[in-house]
């Protein structure tokens, strides 16, 4: 039987769903969180991850991204909303197959077991140590790379050209969001809402860090290579040319 993660942050539906896989034979494990979830995904000795989408942590399409960026398990995402349009995105995004909350526990097990046929079908056996170290060992972290750029969101750390930068712990979220969408302009309303979470926050504040940021990169100030502004919209990091 399977290794399942459940990723949900209410303690009661986390339970139960943990719960209803084990009595469907499955070896089930929960988080409450994103980053967590990241933590037992780069440690690698998964068969499925269900990954509610409102965490408190990291939004959920965020999160399936970058548990794509390091790993290719089995992703069962679990929303509330049912737009075509957001389910289509998720797909795309690397998610396996999607369940709409709620759901009971057997739904989910019945979800659990296509999936798993499928990725068994489609792959190949997908949990012992057959085939090469880079499929059965997906824990060569989630670095996401921009040019010279590597931020670690596991680990929380960032290097530039192989030195690591000295970052804050708000630096580092915003730079690893960023990184997380490189090469789209992210609106400082999005980032507000998306790294501080605060409402009373004002763009000064994302400006204050933006130019620490940059000064620790040793970014020059009049053309900054990886952070650009994009006035009136919002900041891009890029890959410099
Ligand atoms: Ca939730």
């Amino acid at each position: 039987m399977a290794r399942v993660l459940v990723v949900e942050d209410d303690a009661g539906i986390r339970t139960s769903l943990v719960d209803a896989l084990a009595l469907h034979g499955h070896t089930a494990r929960g988080v409450g969180g994103a980053f967590p979830a990241l933590h037992e995904v780069a440690g690698g000795r998964l068969d499925l991850v269900v990954l509610d989408l409102g965490l408190p942590d990291l939004d959920g399409g965020d999160a399936l991204r970058m548990i794509r960026g390091i790993s290719q398990v089995p992703v069962i995402v679990a929303t509330a909303r049912d737009g075509d349009d957001e389910m289509i995105e998720l797909l795309n995004a690397g998610a396996d197959d999607y369940l709409v909350k709620p759901f009971s526990g057997g739904q989910l097990a019945a979800r659990v077991a296509a999936v798993l046929r499928r990725s068994a079908a489609g792959a190949g056996p997908h949990a012992e140590q057959s085939g090469t170290p880079a499929e059965t060992e997906p824990k060569t972290s989630g670095l996401l790379t921009v040019g010279d750029l590597q931020v670690d969101p596991v680990g929380r750390t960032a290097y530039l050209a192989g030195a690591e930068l000295p970052l804050t712990r708000r630096e580092f979220d915003l730079l690893a969001y960023l990184a997380a969408h490189a090469g789209q302009v992210v609106p400082k309303r999005t980032i507000l809402a998306e790294v501080w979470r605060e409402s009373y926050i004002d763009d000064q504040t994302i400006d204050v860090h933006l130019s620490s940021l940059r000064r620790k990169m040793g970014e020059p100030a009049a053309r900054p290579r990886y952070l650009r502004t994009v006035r009136g919209v919002g900041i891009k990091l890029v890959t410099p040319r």
